[in-house]
């Protein structure tokens, strides 16, 4: 095995994914080393982080809470610095070698960009970035060469079920050459799988982030309750692995010890399996094409015993339909959907709307503007922009 230490970099170390970074990282200090951190306003955390790893640069988002962290580090060595310039200078920083893109929302997708730019190796958790700009992002991932590795544990699953030398970033490898026939995509259907559809108008913000397999932040769990999540989830593997959403099946898996297939022509299916924990896709993502130790359970299968598989009904969860809807429309349709189910998810976590009124709001938007194709980035902030005002004034008009 290669035994240079790696420089890392974490966008968004504070965070769920963040957070189990470092917990892999710390399993394994001779082979990497923390470069920079960054995280939005928690400036305690923050602290934590850097009086454990030392890193060299932490970035907070604004300068009033890099203040905040400075004086706090006060004699740490850790230089603290604050805003979206220093944001990208970590993440494309001459001696970074990984940088783990976990921002969550539409905010992560600049400095993940800068990354790809640089030709890092970008372990991208944020899959916000490839739903609004997927193929602009792809793109510009093969004119760097940077090396994309898929951290959510779907696509990081079907990552390690294609064939080896499936290379990402890089078009028309065509399924059927390969002799792959369908990609499936598993998700456990979330907190409200059975629940009673009358039950649904009053579900509250901590029943729908109290995820059943998945400890994880609050936006992705209240999409995983949507099944918005297996929606943006679809078009996230459409652009990283160069599919059509007809090439992959959605199915659900309650239990969550499948983590994604591939089927091939032959009949074989190819399942990556292991207990529900982002520990085992970062390790992977971080090691590969080596294979680290993780911290994570190993698998018990005759204590899980049984595993179950359902179809994802789209009457239950109108998201998925949705987010179906705008793959159709294609253009910036997804850029649009991504940006509404941001705003209202906000909205339901601070008790401004109730659960069904998120899928409303994002059907409302995709509605009101109209798609367009372009390969422009800054038509797609500004489109992206134009969604979150439209669903906010729809929030406004709304008692509850
Ligand atoms: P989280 O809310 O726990 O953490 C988000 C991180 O982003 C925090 O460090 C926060 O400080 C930072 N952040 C938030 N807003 C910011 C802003 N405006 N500017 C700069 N930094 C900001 O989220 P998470 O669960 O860790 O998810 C991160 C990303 O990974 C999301 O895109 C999510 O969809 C994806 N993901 C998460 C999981 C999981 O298990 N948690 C699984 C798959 C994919
Ligand atoms: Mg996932």
């Amino acid at each position: 095995m290669d035994q240079t230490t790696r420089q890392v970099t974490i966008l968004g170390a504070t965070g769920s994914i963040g957070q189990s970074t470092l917990d892999v990282l710390a399993r394994h200090p001779e082979q990497y080393q923390l470069y920079a951190v960054s995280a939005h306003t928690q400036v305690d955390k923050m602290a934590d982080i850097c009086r454990q790893f030392k890193p060299t640069i932490a970035v907070m988002a604004d300068e009033a809470s890099a203040a905040q962290l400075k004086s706090l580090l006060d004699g740490q060595g850790v230089e603290v610095r604050g805003g979206v310039d220093a944001l990208n200078e970590i993440a494309s920083a001459e001696q970074v070698d990984i940088v783990m893109a976990a921002i969550v929302g539409a905010v992560g997708l600049m400095p993940t960009l800068s990354a790809v730019r640089a030709g890092k190796r970008v372990l991208l958790a944020n899959k916000e970035t490839l739903v609004m700009a997927g193929h602009l992002f792809m793109r510009e991932v093969a004119e760097h060469q940077a090396q994309l590795l898929p951290i959510d544990s779907e696509h990081n699953a079907m990552f390690q079920c294609l064939p080896n030398d499936y290379t990402l970033g890089k078009s028309d490898q065509g399924l059927a050459r390969r002799g792959i026939s369908k990609i499936l995509l598993t998700g456990s259907g979330g907190p409200f799988r059975e629940t009673p559809l009358d039950e649904f108008d009053h579900i509250t913000p901590e029943q729908a982030i109290a995820h059943p397999n998945w400890s994880m932040g609050p936006k992705i769990s209240v999409d995983s309750a949507t099944m918005m999540n297996k929606g943006l989830e679809l078009i996230e593997a459409c652009w990283l692995f160069d599919v059509t959403h007809r090439d992959i099946d959605i199915v659900l898996h309650p239990e969550s010890i499948i983590h994604s297939m591939v089927a091939y022509a032959d009949g074989s299916v190819l399942a990556q399996m292991g207990n529900p924990d982002m520990r085992t896709p970062i390790a992977h993502a971080l090691a590969w094409p080596n294979r680290i130790d993780s911290g994570v359970e190993p698998l018990d299968l005759i204590k899980v015993s049984q595993l179950n598989f359902e179809i994802a009904d789209e009457q239950r969860f109108p998201c998925l339909r949705l987010a179906r809807q705008a793959i159709q429309q294609g253009g910036t349709s997804m850029a649009i959907l991504n940006a509404a189910n941001e705003i209202a998810v906000q909205a339901f976590l601070s008790g401004r709307i109730k659960f069904t009124r998120i899928s409303s709001i994002i059907d409302q938007t995709l509605q009101h503007l109209p798609s367009k194709e372009t390969d422009s980035l800054q038509e797609i902030l500004s489109i992206d922009q134009s969604a979150r005002e439209h669903a906010t004034s729809l929030i406004a008009t709304m008692n509850i």
